[in-house]
């Protein structure tokens, strides 16, 4: 059941960091305006069973005006609101309270900071951290997401054999993650890669919605487009069996995908996302209604 609704605001980031799974920077384009998050609010408060809405991206700060009327609009609307940053803008702990300032008085139930190496450095005193102080001095609920440089673990994870390589760290092969972080780490045969480990494509309970239109079910991997059919219409038809990208993956995870449309591949991946992506990217101009936008595959 849908309850979830992720606004990638923005795909622009003042970061350009290498695990970024949307391929998001400085240069990035696309931002929703202000009455299109109205319009894609009502549509999600016509589907009945969604009751938050984030806004993320990219960088949401960037666009903070926007941000706020996005959220603002949201709580008129009777949803909670949630904000993902990478916290570029606590210069100082008490100016990080001007930012958060406003966000409190609209009720924000969560502050999702990005707080890491890749985001910040290996220093002590980060942007996060200022925050993260600010929004607990703020009585606002925050967390931390902490994504470490890929390390090889052993012991059993999921419905892994025994012994064989789990990649921890948290990063996400998929988007540059794949392009910059997966040179050297273990891989497996690829006719094991045989489910989707993160997402539930029969029944989504969360959906990112991006400023093309694009009804994210994983990044990069749409729904379909609610510029052209209203989101609440979009969710209620969907049907992952009629999708030409969900039903192999429900099927027979992303090997499933490969050998169903024939395309070539190497022997090993890293895991399911790492041959998933690489498939989808290879299938790109065949499904563009499905396999979009380009951007987040780097094009
Ligand atoms: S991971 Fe987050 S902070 Fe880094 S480039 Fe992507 S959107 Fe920006
Ligand atoms: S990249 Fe593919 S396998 Fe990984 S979570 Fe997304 S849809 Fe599932």
């Amino acid at each position: 059941m849908l309850t979830g609704i992720h606004f990638l605001l923005t795909y622009a980031c003042n970061s350009e960091c290498d695990h970024c799974f949307l391929y998001c920077g400085p240069n990035s384009e696309g931002t929703f305006t202000s009455s299109q998050l109205r319009d894609v609010l009502a549509e999600a408060a016509r589907i009945g069973t969604v009751d938050m809405a984030y806004f993320e991206g990219g960088e949401p700060f960037l666009f903070y005006p926007l941000m706020v009327e996005g959220i603002r609009i949201a709580r008129e609307m009777g949803f909670a609101t949630g904000v993902v940053t990478n916290s570029y803008w606590a210069t100082t702990e008490e100016d990080a309270e001007l930012w958060l300032g406003p966000l409190v008085e609209l009720e924000l139930s969560d502050l999702s900071v990005s707080d890491d190496a890749f985001h910040h450095g290996d220093v002590e005193d980060t942007p996060a951290k200022r925050a993260l102080a600010a929004a607990t001095r703020l009585g606002m609920p925050s967390d931390s997401i902490c994504i470490e440089e890929p390390m090889v673990e052993t012991g059993i994870e999921k419905d892994q054999d025994k012994g064989a390589p789990v990649i921890g760290g948290g990063a996400m092969f998929r988007g540059r993650a794949v392009e910059k972080l997966a040179e050297g780490l273990p891989t497996r045969p690829w006719e094991e890669l045989t489910q989707c480990p993160y997402e539930d494509l029969r029944d989504p309970g969360r959906v990112h919605l991006d400023p093309y239109g694009h009804v994210h079910l994983c990044q990069g991997l749409s729904m379909g487009n609610m510029w052209e059919t209203p989101l609440s219409a979009l969710i209620q038809n969907y049907d992952p069996d009629l999708h030409a990208i969900c039903r192999p993956l429900l099927e027979g995870g992303p090997a499933l995908l490969a050998k169903q449309y024939d395309v070539k591949h190497q022997d090993q991946y890293i895991d399911e996302c790492h041959l998933c992506y690489l498939v989808r990217l290879a299938l790109i101009d065949r499904f563009p209604q499905y396999l979009a936008p380009r951007q987040v595959y780097g094009l």
